[in-house]
């Protein structure tokens, strides 16, 4: 039977010993465990020379650039350490333009002339790698025959250490450059925005009177949604193995109607495994703290601590990477794909951030002084500011096939970006802009009038789910973020834009104040302005609504529905101004990366399109014509002792269209598949949005109708049923 894999699934599932742990915490408490396996600050302190330590801190405390006369001193200790944990060898491990990490390892073996072997690792192999660069996406920064690229070390993340069954790796954190020095990854835009962000963030806290910080980080957190899944149904569908979501599967009798697992107790097996995870992740210094069930069946969700957005990326690609592998352990499959399963929620990734001065002060916390509440409307309203004025790019900064799924389906936030404040703040704003609030001068502060404006906010109280980009107390929350994606993309997005807007902040009171205006009226006039300026950016209904897409299309608010819409943004004239002004991105790094986004949307579509194709006629079509012979064959025999029933005859010729109508289909998606335009980037993506993403679900309405009418056991695919509720 067609259907064998499946009821094999099912009874292996059944029959299943429970797992037994991995882990014990008892005899290692959890506190122990943490940042085990990290070259961190206290092994460092531990393990360096005293004036390697200190320079190492410079470099990674206050940005002053790397002496790289150290780089000997903590190569040796960095080694001596990796092999008392049992490592063999080091890799530079980086974050090329895939969502993913890539690494090549090298043992620290060195032969001897006597035949025997050291373990040697230099400063020259911990500052710089050479990794072949051909194979990476480079958008033409690299000719094929130039391979050349190389990674320099990162010495703001710490190095940490991987076990596999039979040893452990050294991972260094390292940037991923063309031999021209142009970025061939995320991590080094990202560097570049925090360097941007903290340079005017500096300057605005000068006007404020505060000096004593040397330097602004941006904080990030980021939620991480993921589903679960038994991997024998996932090795068992075609689909999910190359693409990550389903193409095929009619929608079963239950879904997330019951709203019975959101936050619902987590299942035995998937609780053991989220445990090792946490285990993993600990040992790595990956600050993990929440889990919980997430809306959708077999749906779940893990969230860290917030951390530096460099740390918290590096975190971020860690918490992905065992996930995926811990899975495994437990007999699961994980699935990070934005919508792995239609007609119940996809998965995001919820991107909280916030600016953090080196002294440990949330320039996003409302202060409880007047003083500090200025300081704070300041910060606030230049992100909000960065935000009317550039909500294009962050939509860009999350744009991507599997992401287009969610976007605007009603479970996310649409492509339209907007800012959720609050009743509060929306109150407090609208008074600053009407100048209601009176300047004046208390002990020596700067109170611009808001003394009686009420108290601010510690803990926002009113929530909206629906907004992509939402004030939580203390922090923006940037939810459009898609499950699979790198989060440096739309931090980096965030840095820059923000940078921009404190520039503009710092440059205005700079100029007033030098012109002789009080700093307080200064301070008052330009919030008014800018309050007026970024009001139509500002929404607190609905997201979702109908109305909101009318309402925002009227305030002019850019509506990027697709990542094709919205990636010719990457290289606009604005967008290369802005990205160049504050170094984050050089022009031919955004032609380049267009071109490599492109390419992957499209390549992402044309994967999809191919395995819908072979699944249609390799596995439903064959199926499908088994049972209809079965049935016909059913009806001769019936016919044969004088028993024809006309009903009967009626499922046969409704079978017979419902097959031919899924062949049609399959022809229409594989001509419009053989027909892709190449050459054009732009032209083919418009081809596989508007062609085949099309046939893709044509095909797939004709086959989930075949499937709600063949009998169970001729069906070749595991049931949304079966993937979801089966644990
Ligand atoms: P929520 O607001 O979603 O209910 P939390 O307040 O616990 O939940 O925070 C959610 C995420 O936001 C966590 O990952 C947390 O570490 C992160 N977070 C909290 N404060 C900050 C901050 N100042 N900067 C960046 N992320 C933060
Ligand atoms: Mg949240």
């Amino acid at each position: 039977m067609n259907s064998s894999i499946r009821r094999t699934a099912v009874s292996d599932i059944s029959n299943a010993t429970p797992v037994a742990g991995h882990v014990d915490y008892i005899a290692k408490p959890v506190q122990t465990v943490y940042g085990e396996h990290v070259f961190n600050e206290s092994v460092q302190r531990a393990r360096l020379p005293k004036a390697v330590f200190k320079a190492l801190q410079k470099t990674n405390k206050a940005g002053e650039p790397l002496d790289p006369n150290i780089a000997d001193a903590v190569a040796v200790a960095m080694k001596d350490w990796a092999v008392e944990h049992g490592a063999t060898h080091f890799t530079h491990w980086f974050q090329p333009m895939t969502n993913q990490t890539a690494e090549k390892h090298d043992s620290f073996i060195t032969p001897t002339a006597e035949g025997g072997a050291l373990a040697e690792f230099s400063g020259k192999e911990l500052v710089r790698g050479e990794p072949d660069a051909s194979s990476f996406p480079s958008g033409g920064l690299r000719a094929t025959f130039e391979a050349r690229g190389y990674t320099a070390w990162d010495s703001t993340s710490p190095a940490f250490i991987l076990d596999n069954p039979n040893g452990a790796t050294l991972v260094i954190p390292t940037m991923f450059l063309s031999w021209t020095g142009e970025a061939l990854d995320k991590k080094t835009p990202l560097l570049r925005s925090m360097e941007a962000l903290s340079k005017h963030a500096l300057r605005v806290l000068k006007l404020f009177g505060n000096s004593a910080a040397k330097r602004v980080f941006t904080t990030v957190g980021s939620e991480q949604e993921y589903f679960l899944i038994d991997r024998r149904f996932y090795l068992a569908r075609p689909d999910l193995v190359n693409t990550g979501r389903t193409l095929f599967g009619a929608k079963p009798p239950k879904g997330q109607e019951m709203e019975d697992q959101y936050f619902g107790s987590i299942p035995e097996r998937v609780l053991a495994c989220m445990a090792e995870v946490e285990y993993e992740l600990m040992r790595l210094g990956v600050p993990v703290k929440t889990r919980h069930n997430e809306v959708a069946p077999s749906q779940y969700e893990i969230a860290p601590i917030f951390e530096t957005a460099n740390l918290a990326t590096d975190h971020q690609m860690l918490v992905m990477e065992v996930l995926r592998k811990t899975a495994t352990h437990y007999g699961l499959a994980c699935l990070l794909h934005e919508k792995p399963f239609a007609g119940i929620n996809g998965s995001g990734k919820h991107n909280n951030w916030s600016m953090c001065t080196d002294l440990g002060e949330n320039l996003l916390e409302p202060g409880d002084t007047p003083h500090a509440n200025a300081q704070f409307l300041v910060f606030c309203a230049a992100v909000v500011r960065a935000v009317h004025r550039h909500g294009g790019l962050l939509r860009l900064a999350v744009s991507g096939a599997g992401n287009d799924h969610r976007l605007g389906a009603n479970e996310a936030p649409p492509a339209i970006l907007s800012v959720f404040l609050g009743s509060q703040l929306t109150e407090i704003f609208a008074q600053l802009q009407k100048g209601k609030a009176k300047g004046g001068k208390a002990a020596g502060h700067i109170t611009i009038g808001v003394s009686h404006l009420p108290k601010l906010p510690r803990d926002a109280g009113d929530r909206n789910r629906t907004s992509p980009f939402a004030f939580t107390g203390n922090k923006f929350e940037f939810r459009a973020v898609g499950s699979s994606q790198n989060v440096s993309g739309p931090n980096t997005v965030l840095n820059a834009i923000v940078a921009e807007s404190l520039d503009y902040v710092a440059s205005e009171l700079e100029k007033a104040v030098k012109g002789g205006t009080d700093i307080n009226k200064a301070i008052q006039a330009l919030l008014a302005q800018m309050i007026a300026d970024f009001k139509p950016i500002l929404f607190e209904g609905d997201n979702y609504s109908a109305a909101w897409y009318e309402e925002a299309e009227k305030r002019g608010l850019p509506n990027l529905r697709t990542t094709v819409d919205a990636l010719p943004l990457t290289t606009a004239k604005q967008t290369v101004s802005l990205f160049t002004k504050y170094g984050v991105y050089s022009e031919r790094e955004l032609h380049s990366r267009q071109e490599i986004l492109l390419e992957n949307y499209c390549k992402t579509i044309n994967i999809e399109a191919l395995t819908a194709s072979m699944i249609g006629r390799r596995m439903i079509l064959p199926a499908c014509l088994k049972y209809q012979a079965d049935v016909a064959g059913a009806i001769n025999g019936a016919a044969a002792v004088g028993a024809a029933c006309e009903s009967q005859k009626r499922l046969l010729t409704d079978l017979v269209a419902s097959i031919g109508a899924l062949q049609d289909a399959l022809d229409v998606l594989d001509k419009a598949t053989a027909g892709q335009p190449h050459g054009d980037a732009l032209a083919h993506a418009k081809h596989q949005r508007d062609t085949l993403l099309p046939a893709m679900a044509d095909l797939r309405a004709k086959a989930d109708a075949l499937e709600e009418v063949v009998a169970d056991e001729y069906w070749p695919l595991a049931t949304y049923q079966e993937m979801l509720f089966i644990r």
